[in-house]
C-alpha cells in the first residue's frame, strides 16, 4: 500500500506525565509482499522483505495484546495481506478477542474457499483496491494482467457472503476520467462506500509523481462528479474523498495529528504513528520485538512524542490560528519536500514553499511524461514502451 536527511533537534513532546488515548483502531501491516506493483504505493520504498516478517506466534501476541489496551478495530493490510498464509488464523484470533476485522485486499490472490474461510473466521469486512473502471488502465496501472477482472469477481463473492464491501479508488492523472465509472462500478458489485483518493505524493508516488499528477482541471472535474454523485447515490453509496494536497490551500490534519488517533504496526513490527513514517529517515521507531509493551511505546517512544501537540512547532505555525486543526499538516509530506519533518507541510498556502509546490504540479501534469515506475523489492521498474 511508501522517503531523506538533516537532524530534527530535540523533540518537544507533550508535557512531562500527559499521555494520549490509545486508539480505537490499529493498521496490521501483515506483509510488504504483494503481486500488484502499483505506483503510488503507499508502502516505502525500502519494503520490508519476507525475512523480517513477525511470525504467527508473534502477530497473535499482538492481537491479544491490542485488545487487552482497549483497540476495538483491526485492518488487516499490506501489501497484500492474503500473501500470508496465516490470514484466517489472525483474522479468527482477533474475532475471539473482540476485535471488529477489516481486510484491506487488492483482491487477486483470494479465491472463493478461502474467502468462505475469511468469513467462517469472523471477518466482518472487507476493502478492495480498485485501479480503474476497465481492465486496460487497471491492469496497465496495477502491472498485473487480468487484475481488474479478478477483482470484479471476488467483490461479487464478498456480496454473496453477505459481507459489507468497500471500494478504494486512487486516483491521478491516468484514471481520473474514469471516476463516474468507477462509482456507478462501486454501486453495481453493492459497495457501501467507495473512498476516492486522490494519490499523496511520498514514496513510490513521489518517484512517480510526474507520471501520476492531476492537471487542476481534473482536480476540478473530480470534485464535481463526487459533489454530483453524493447527492444522486445518498442512501445508496457513501463517498469519501481525499483531495491532492499540492491543490490545496490549506493541509489535511494529517492521521487526526501525529500519534493522537491512529498507529499501525508495520510488517517487522514497527510502531508507526502512519503508514508513510518510516519516511522521516531521522525518527527510530519501535518494534513489537522489543521490551516495552505496545501501550508502553504509545505513549512513551521518542518517535511517537516527536510532532505530537503544538510545542514542536516552527514559524508560520507556531503562531498560527490553525495549528489546534491541523496540527501543521503531513510530517512525511514536510520531510519529503524540504527535508525538515518540523516543517509547515507545503500543502499549506502559508508555507513559503507553497506557491512552488503549486507551479510544480501545474508543469509536471502539463509534461504528459506517463510511464510508470512500478513498485518492487528491488527499488522499482520502469515501465517498457508500449506495455
Ligand atoms: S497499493 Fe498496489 S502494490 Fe501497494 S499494496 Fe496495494 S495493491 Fe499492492
Ligand atoms: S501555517 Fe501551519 S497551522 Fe497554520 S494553516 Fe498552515 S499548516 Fe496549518
Amino acid at each position: 500500500m511508501d522517503d531523506h536527511a538533516p537532524s530534527l533537534g530535540t523533540p518537544l513532546g507533550p508535557a512531562a506525565g500527559e499521555t494520549h488515548a490509545i486508539p480505537l483502531a490499529v493498521l496490521a501491516e501483515l506483509t510488504h509482499r504483494c503481486p500488484l506493483q502499483c505506483p503510488y504505493c503507499s508502502n516505502p520504498v525500502a519494503l520490508d522483505p519476507s525475512s523480517r516478517e513477525l511470525t504467527t506466534k508473534e502477530w497473535l501476541r499482538v492481537i491479544d495484546e491490542l485488545a487487552e489496551i482497549g483497540v476495538l478495530q483491526i485492518h488487516f493490510s499490506g501489501g497484500e495481506p492474503a500473501a500470508r498464509k496465516d490470514l484466517e488464523q489472525l483474522v479468527a484470533r482477533a474475532n475471539q478477542v473482540g476485535l471488529y476485522t477489516n481486510l484491506i485486499t487488492s483482491a487477486v490472490m483470494l479465491t472463493r474457499p478461502r474467502l468462505q474461510a475469511l468469513a467462517d473466521a469472523g471477518l466482518n469486512h472487507v476493502q478492495i483496491s480498485f485501479q480503474g473502471a476497465e481492465p486496460g488502465i487497471a491492469d496497465r496501472v496495477g502491472g498485473y494482467k487480468g487484475g481488474h477482472a479478478r477483482k470484479l469477481e471476488v467483490a461479487a463473492w464478498v456480496r454473496e457472503l453477505d459481507l459489507p464491501l468497500t471500494v478504494n479508488a486512487v486516483m491521478h492523472r491516468q484514471n481520473l476520467d474514469q471516476l463516474p465509472a468507477m462509482i456507478d462500478m462501486a454501486v453495481k458489485l453493492g459497495a457501501g462506500r467507495i473512498e476516492v483518493a486522490n494519490v499523496q505524493y511520498y514514496g513510490w508516488a513521489l518517484k512517480n509523481r510526474r507520471a501520476l499528477m492531476p492537471t487542476p482541471e481534473q482536480v476540478d472535474d473530480c470534485l464535481r462528479v463526487v459533489e454530483e454523485a453524493r447527492e444522486r447515490l445518498h442512501g445508496v453509496l457513501e463517498i469519501d474523498h481525499v483531495l491532492p494536497d499540492y491543490y490545496a490551500d490549506r493541509p489535511k490534519a494529517c492521521m487526526g495529528g501525529w500519534a493522537r488517533q491512529f498507529f499501525n504496526i508495520s510488517p517487522q513490527g514497527k510502531v508507526l504513528p502512519c503508514h508513510a513514517a518510516e519516511t522521516i529517515t531521522t525518527l527510530n521507531f519501535e518494534s513489537v520485538r522489543g521490551n516495552r509493551s505496545i501501550a508502553e511505546i504509545w505513549h512513551g517512544s521518542e518517535a511517537m512524542n516527536a510532532f505530537r501537540g503544538t510545542g514542536w512547532m516552527q514559524e508560520p505555525c507556531r503562531s498560527c490560528a490553525h495549528k489546534d486543526e491541523d496540527f501543521g499538516g503531513c510530517r512525511c509530506q514536510a520531510f519529503a519536500l524540504t527535508g525538515d519533518a518540523h516543517a509547515t507541510d507545503p500543502a499549506c498556502a502559508f508555507s513559503p514553499l507553497h506557491a512552488e509546490l503549486f507551479t510544480v504540479a501545474a508543469t509536471e501534469a502539463a509534461e504528459e511524461a506517463d510511464r510508470f515506475t512500478y513498485r518492487n523489492f528491488s527499488g522499482g521498474t520502469v515501465e517498457k514502451d508500449g506495455a
